[in-house]
């Protein structure tokens, strides 16, 4: 059964696809799931899904619209090697790239710096934050497709109150901070996932947008979708985000991204399955 009708959208890393250090692995070595590895980097494995996840993935991809959304750059989007046919649609940047069938959409990227006018300069927002960094736990920076920026940190050696003070700072300016794994990004206000989401299912002519996600960049997507998933770990989850179409998932890792596209599939055939007057 097609159930064509739907758009998935999902992010990617920590909700679809997991570096070794997220995996969260709690069984006894001989009951771990087998993982199938989904990007290399520099000639090593990179990042990884369950076989499960892989099959429910590839079942959905082909009879939905599935949508990666990501803060990846199109570059480090394109080293990802998701299982199914290569999706129609892809968001990456955070929101800024549109890309459709791997090209960046011309116009989505004109319509995007149109709406950043209003926040201030990408470079204004980079010098603050390398003015306000220490270099004992500063490993890298980083600027993302001119559109935002991102710092590289020794979380232990982070001082808790850095990036508080740091949105503070940023709000006023159009600007918000978002803190995953060892990232700290900054992103104009106007640039999302959800926009760009938005934008595909237009063209495609789609009815719903189910989405997942974990963090911060998340959760305007998860909030414009009409059914949303988040797993039990990541940025939402520390503040115990929630919402009343949103379902909190109780695992954790890599395991979590299986389950996600488990209760996608089941939502999207019982969307299916629901005679047109009801949809
Ligand atoms: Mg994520």
């Amino acid at each position: 059964m097609t159930t064509g009708r739907v758009l998935l959208a999902s992010d990617l890393d920590r909700t679809l696809i997991y570096s070794a250090p997220a995996l969260e692995l709690t069984m006894p070595d001989p009951q771990a799931p087998r993982l199938l590895c989904v990007e290399t980097y520099e000639r090593k494995p990179l990042s990884y899904m369950t076989e499960e996840a892989a099959a429910l993935l590839e079942d959905l991809a082909s009879r939905t619209v599935f949508v990666p959304a990501t803060t990846r750059t199109p570059e480090q989007y394109r080293r990802i090697r998701l299982p199914g046919p290569p999706p129609r649609f892809a968001v990456c940047s955070n929101g800024g790239r549109l890309l459709i069938d791997g090209h960046s959409d011309p116009d989505w990227r004109a319509h995007v710096h149109e709406q950043l006018a209003a926040c201030a300069p990408l470079a204004q927002v980079r010098a603050h934050m390398l003015r306000q960094a220490r270099p004992e736990w500063l490993l890298k920076e980083r600027v993302a497709d001119d559109l935002f920026a991102y710092l590289v940190v020794e979380r232990a050696l982070l001082p808790d109150t850095w990036v508080k003070e740091l949105a503070d700072w940023a709000g006023p300016y159009g600007w918000g901070i978002s803190l995953q794994g060892r990232k700290i990004y900054a992103v104009p206000h106007p640039l999302t996932k959800s926009a760009a989401v938005a934008e595909a299912a237009r063209r495609a002519g789609t009815e719903r947008v189910h989405a997942a996600g974990d963090s911060l960049l998340d959760a305007d997507l998860l909030q414009a979708a009409d059914l949303a998933w988040r797993p039990a770990h990541g940025e939402l989850a520390d503040s115990g985000w929630q919402l009343p179409h949103l379902r909190v998932l109780p695992q954790r890792g890599v395991l979590a991204g299986e389950q996600i596209l488990r209760e996608m599939k089941d939502a999207a055939t019982a969307q299916a399955e629901r005679p047109a007057s009801r949809r």
